[in-house]
């Protein structure tokens, strides 16, 4: 059977982790999301581990080539039918060094998924969002708590988290626009690029990045 290298991009708020949960169980494909890679490769007791344990303890950030070098660590190991991956590449240089690492191994990116959304729908969405310490999340139109301000299933107080502020949102959607959306257009002339529109339900999304991802695998298997 060939390979499903695939990966999911999108701006912040656009569902890649509801959409990616539901591609890589429908899929049989390890789901590699940087952040928690990086968290679980810290907290392994081996080299690189520790590397990256120094590094975050001294207060320094994590470089490209380590991320990159922990994430085909795990291609090696899980991913010889292919991959799902969410959060790398996210700029020029990172789609280079995955580029360069899959090369020198035969292999290639199958295709790369981008679920689209508006900037006035994203901003809506996520500063919208309500959070109790537990973790049980709301939205103040799409999924408000029956008394406001407070949870549902526990009664803690809810607050909006520091990523989720308007003033957050629109940084982190500059970011987006500025170092991740080129690389859609790169992608887009390599003929890989399969657009989703996001602003449809989860299960219509879902839906339509599965009969994708089918005609992908129908096709590199003629
Ligand atoms: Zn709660």
């Amino acid at each position: 059977m060939s390979e499903l290298n695939l990966i999911l991009i999108g701006p912040p708020g656009a569902g890649k982790g509801t959409q990616a949960e539901r591609l890589y169980k429908h899929f049989d494909l390890p789901y590699l999301a940087t952040g928690d890679m990086m968290r679980a490769k810290r907290s392994e007791d081996s080299d690189l581990g520790r590397r990256i344990d120094t590094i975050i303890n001294q207060g320094g950030l994590v470089d490209d080539a380590i991320v990159c070098e922990v994430l085909i660590e795990r291609i090696e190991r899980e991913g010889d039918d292919g991959f799902l991956l969410d959060g790398f590449p996210r700029t020029a240089g990172q789609a280079d060094m995955l580029d360069g690492a899959l090369e020198r191994r035969s292999r290639s990116i199958t295709a790369v998924l981008l679920i689209e959304v508006g900037d006035a729908i994203i901003e809506q969405r996520l500063t919208g969002r309500r959070t109790c310490p537990s973790g049980h999340v709301y939205h103040l139109d799409n999924n408000p708590p029956e008394q406001e301000g407070v949870c549902d299933e526990d009664g803690e107080p809810l607050t909006q988290r520091d990523d989720d502020k308007p003033e957050t949102v629109r940084k982190r959607l500059a970011t987006y626009h500025e170092q991740t959306e080129p690389l859609a257009e790169r992608y887009e002339d390599q003929g890989l690029l399969r657009r989703c529109r996001g602003t449809n339900s989860p299960d219509a999304v879902a839906e339509h990045l599965r009969k994708t991802i089918t005609t992908l695998r129908l096709e590199s298997d003629v």
